[in-house]
Parts: structure tokens; C-alpha cells; sequence
């Protein structure tokens, strides 16, 4: 595994290209990565401003970059005052279990999240055997079902589903690498371009278990199956165990390589079907819970109704009611429902929205570009980034929808004159500022 220190140095390589040079000479170039300790990555640099300035403006575009490099979505970054000595190098705490492998060559972060398990899984006619097949492999690596391919439209549980297995492997010992068409296809033009392909393949030779999610994303890319093909069969062939996911049946992935092909077909090929009405209830209800959030049954036949063969978009669909019923401080039920899912443009992809953009959006949009969360933008704590985040909320509540003070006050929990505080400062620091302008125009652009 990387340190957060080299995990840092390679996130610094692709933040200095992304960021003016002066911003990156004044604001980055002397910090450390400190730690990586479960999903929070600590940043650290030697002043209380810089770490100021990095939280306001430069949270999100560092997030972002440090959840490509390590793969780990639910990574969070911290930024803390420190000085190089308080970055002693620190192993990473999401490494999957070593099974007696230590002293091998370190490889990359796993790509696991622990928030996908098999009891959050909701088995349904649609996915029974693509469920029993996983859970087989999880328990018991290495024997039958080998290839495993799992294919099936977007959103219907594929990555949930081979998570949760790399999830209990891992917990059970086994040494699993996880990777996807895109990050496997970077890494190798990479290895290529820096002559290290050999060592590239190294990476995943000690795997027990080796999973591949959307293996589309190599078609039409010969050299990258090639490589992928042997790497695999020198693992299939030393008895260990191989998972792929992808969008479609093995016959139409077109230019696959007949070798990579025919060793997928030689496991157990099955398909996720979108989920019928029963699951998509049972699903919503799963979700409802882990959100916390109680949801009458009729709410969930109404969201269901909505969206059939997408389980993302389901999910979608219900987090925003939540988020809706928040916000007006009102429990969920059917009007409110109804009430949601007219204020928001996501509507089923059957029936493209007609629907004027709502506060609910402009607010989930703004929360989601400077990693916060409704509830926070609505909250009582007042860190710098999340003011930052609350004037943004009040400018374009005000811009784009013509809100009312009052009304924006309303919305975020705040008096009117806070609000117009927060407004006339905030348009202030718009002129002056080229990378703030730039934040709010993109998410102008997707408010658009
Ligand atoms: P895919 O990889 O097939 O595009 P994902 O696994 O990313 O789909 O699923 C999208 C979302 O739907 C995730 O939040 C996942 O947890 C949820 N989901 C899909 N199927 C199920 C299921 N059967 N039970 C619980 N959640 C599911
Ligand atoms: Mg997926």
C-alpha cells in the first residue's frame, strides 16, 4: 500500500496542472500528506491560512483528485496545521487482509467500499442468482464459479454486488484486488508510457481474488485486453479466483479478444435483471431505513411507479423526497411526495421533466459541489467552507429564482438580515475572486 505521503506527492502531480501556478506555489506546494486512516485523508500544510484558503476553495477539486488516485470513493479530506514531522509514514487502513502475503510487493488501494455489504443487497427474482453466485465466491474463493461475469443495464446492483463480495473476502483473509475497465485502462496507458508494464502486471499477481468491474470499457482497446488477459490467466491458471462485471452479454462485447472472451465463458456467465415491482418496493424500503427516514408504503408504491429499471435513479428519486420533507420540516407522505418530484427536474427517464428548476435543487446541486450536505447547509456550524457554501445557496436562490430574502432566510434557517449580510458580501467577493466565479458557473451549468 502507498503511504499518504506518496499517495499526496502523486495527488500534488495532478493538482499542479489543474491549479494556476501561483495558486499552487502559494497554497499547496508545501503541504504533506499526513495521514490515511480509514476514508479520511489529512492534509497537512504550515499555516493557519493556507489551511483556510485549501478548505474554502480547494476541498472539492482535492477530493476529487485523491479519490481518483486511491479509488476509494467515500474518501474525505481534512486539512490540519502541521509540519513535515507530523507526517510519519503511516501504512493505509483500508488495505485488504493480507492472508500471510506480508513483504510483497505493495499494491494499489483497494477500490472497496465497506458501505456495500450482502445484508444491504435486496434479493429479488432479478438478481437471486447473481446474488447466490457472489456469495458462493465470497465464501468459498478459488472453487466453483470461476470466471464469474455478471452483466446488466446501469444501476441495477452490479457494483453493490461485487463489492459486497470483495467486502466479506477481504474479511474472511483472502487478498482481493479490485479495479474497473477505466482505472485499469489508465493505469496501464500509463505503465506503457513510463516503460513499466511489467511491474504494472506484478500489481496483480499476488491476488486470490481478482475483481474487474465494466469490462465494456476495454472494447475497442486491444493492446489493454491483451495485457488483461494474461494477467488473468496467470491467475486463473494459479487457482485463484476471478470476477467481472459488465453492461452487456459476453456475444455482444464485440471486439473482445476471442481469448479473453472464451475464458469468460468457460465460468458462470449471469445476468442482473432490472427489478420488478416487489424488489423495487423492498429496495426503497431498504434505503428508507438507512437513511433513517420513516416512508409510508403508499409513498414507496408512488416512487416505485416512478422509475423501474433504475435502481440509482430510484434511490435517486427517494433521496430527494427525504431531503424535500428536511427541508420543510414535514414528514413524508404521498402530497409531499408528489410535491418533491414536481419541485425537482429528475423525473422518470419515460417522461423528460418539463419542471422549472426548484430551491431543492439549487440547494442539493450547491451542497453536493462544495462536499457538504443539506443538513449542514441548514445547520447551526459555522466552518468557513460551509459559510462559503450557505452565500453561494443565497446568490443563486436570488439570482436564478428571483427568491425573495425572506424566503432564501427561510429556506437555509437564517433571519432575512443575515441573509442580505451574506448576499452583499458574497457578490463582493465574486468580482474579485476568478475561481469562486468559476465554482458558481459550474454549477450554473448544471443547474442548467
Ligand atoms: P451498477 O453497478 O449495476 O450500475 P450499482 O451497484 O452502482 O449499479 O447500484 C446503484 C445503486 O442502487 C447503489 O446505491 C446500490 O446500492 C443500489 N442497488 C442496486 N440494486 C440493489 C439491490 N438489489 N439492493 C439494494 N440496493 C441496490
Ligand atoms: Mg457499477
Amino acid at each position: 500500500m502507498k503511504s499518504a505521503s506518496e499517495i499526496w506527492e502523486t495527488a500534488k502531480g495532478a493538482l499542479r496542472v489543474q491549479v494556476a501556478r501561483a495558486n499552487y506555489d502559494t497554497w499547496l506546494k508545501d503541504s504533506i500528506g499526513v495521514s490515511y486512516q480509514g476514508n479520511c485523508f489529512t492534509v497537512g500544510t504550515p499555516r493557519a491560512f493556507a489551511k483556510e484558503w485549501l478548505e474554502q476553495r480547494l476541498r472539492s477539486l482535492v477530493q476529487k483528485t485523491l479519490i481518483s488516485i486511491t479509488n476509494n470513493d467515500a474518501l474525505e479530506v481534512r486539512f490540519h496545521v502541521c509540519t513535515p514531522a507530523d507526517a510519519k509514514p503511516q501504512p493505509h487502513a483500508n488495505g485488504p487482509a493480507r492472508n500471510g502475503h506480508e513483504g510483497r510487493e505493495l499494491l494499489p488501494v483497494s477500490g472497496l467500499s465497506p458501505r456495500y455489504t450482502f445484508s444491504d443487497f435486496v434479493v429479488g427474482d432479478c438478481n437471486r442468482l447473481a446474488y447466490a453466485a457472489a456469495l458462493g465466491v465470497a465464501e468459498d474463493p478459488g472453487s466453483d464459479f470461476n470466471p464469474l461475469y455478471i452483466y446488466g443495464g446501469h444501476g441495477l446492483g452490479k457494483t453493490h454486488l461485487v463489492q459486497a463480495l470483495g467486502n466479506e473476502a477481504s474479511a474472511n483473509g483472502t487478498y482481493v484486488v479490485y479495479t474497473s475497465g477505466q482505472q485499469f485502462t489508465n493505469d496501464f496507458v500509463n505503465a506503457v508510457r513510463e516503460k513499466s508494464v511489467n511491474a504494472f502486471r506484478r500489481r496483480f499477481a499476488d491476488a486470490d481474488l481478482f475483481i474487474m468491474e465494466d469490462i465494456h470499457f476495454l472494447l475497442g482497446k486491444q493492446q489493454t485486453q491483451i495485457c488483461l488477459y494474461y494477467i488473468m490467466e496467470e491467475l486463473y491458471q494459479a487457482g485463484r479466483h476471478l470476477v467481472i462485471t459488465g453492461n452487456r452479454p459476453l456475444q455482444r462485447l464485440d471486439s473482445l479478444t476471442p481469448e479473453l472472451s472464451s475464458r469468460l465463458e468457460s465460468g458462470l456467465v449471469i445476468m442482473i435483471q432490472p427489478p420488478d415491482e416487489g424488489t423495487c418496493l423492498a429496495i426503497l424500503r431498504a434505503k428508507a431505513k438507512q437513511h433513517q427516514a420513516v416512508v409510508d408504503e403508499e409513498t414507496l408504491a408512488l416512487l416505485a411507479a416512478r422509475c423501474k429499471s433504475d435502481t440509482r435513479k430510484l434511490e435517486g428519486l427517494l433521496k430527494r423526497v427525504i431531503a424535500y420533507a428536511k427541508m420543510t420540516c414535514r414528514s413524508v407522505d404521498v402530497d409531499l411526495a408528489q410535491e418533491a418530484l414536481s419541485m425537482v427536474a429528475a423525473q422518470s427517464p419515460e417522461r423528460p421533466s418539463t419542471v422549472e428548476l426548484g430551491p431543492l435543487q439549487v440547494l442539493t446541486i450547491v451542497a453536493e459541489s462544495c462536499q457538504t450536505s443539506l443538513d449542514s447547509l441548514q445547520g447551526k456550524a459555522r466552518d468557513a467552507h460551509l459559510n462559503l457554501a450557505r452565500q453561494i445557496c443565497v446568490y443563486l436562490l436570488r439570482e436564478k429564482l428571483n427568491y425573495s430574502l425572506q424566503t432564501i432566510g427561510r429556506l437555509l434557517g437564517r433571519d432575512h438580515s443575515t441573509v442580505q449580510r451574506s448576499y452583499q458580501k458574497f457578490c463582493t467577493l465574486l468580482q474579485s475572486d476568478p475561481q469562486l466565479r468559476a465554482q458558481v458557473d459550474s454549477i450554473l451549468a448544471r443547474l442548467a
